[in-house]
């Protein structure tokens, strides 16, 4: 595991730059088909695929096309802080992914949760308005 004065000498090294506003990504599951919105805070690397959080499936960027306008971007993307990086210590594939220029996502602070109404689906869905209560609740749990 890095030392962490290793670990804060290397992030002392990262260029942290904001990101230009209003990049806003989604990312849909190709399980249950939860949009999930997002932001960059920063500039860097972000992946194509997402683990999602309502079901566990597999989670695919939009590519920068906001598929639900009407909802708030519950996630942003940043260069995480050294505070935040050093839960990572362990996890070697983390700390690369952050050191080539990745970006960490992270939970909105004051996201205020995600009401049943607010549950964002991609167009092909056929979920039930049941299972869309039950994906609400859980996404605001998260
Ligand atoms: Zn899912």
């Amino acid at each position: 595991m890095i030392s962490e004065r290793e670990l804060a000498r290397r992030y002392a090294s990262i260029e942290i730059r904001n990101s230009e506003p209003n990049r806003v990504n989604t990312y849909t599951c190709d399980r249950c088909k939860y949009v999930l919105k997002t932001i960059d805070r920063h500039e860097g690397v972000t992946p194509m695929s997402l683990t999602c959080d309502c079901c566990g499936g597999t989670s695919i960027s939009s590519f920068y096309q906001d598929k639900c306008p009407d909802k708030e971007p519950e996630k942003e993307w940043v260069v995480p802080t050294l505070e935040e990086l050093k839960k990572y210590r362990a996890n070697p594939a983390m700390l690369d992914h952050i050191f080539n220029g990745g970006l960490y996502l992270r939970k909105i602070k004051g996201w205020p949760g995600l009401p049943a109404s607010m549950v964002c689906m991609d167009e092909v869905s056929e979920v039930t308005p049941e299972q869309y209560e039950a994906i609400a609740s859980r996404i605001s749990r998260k």
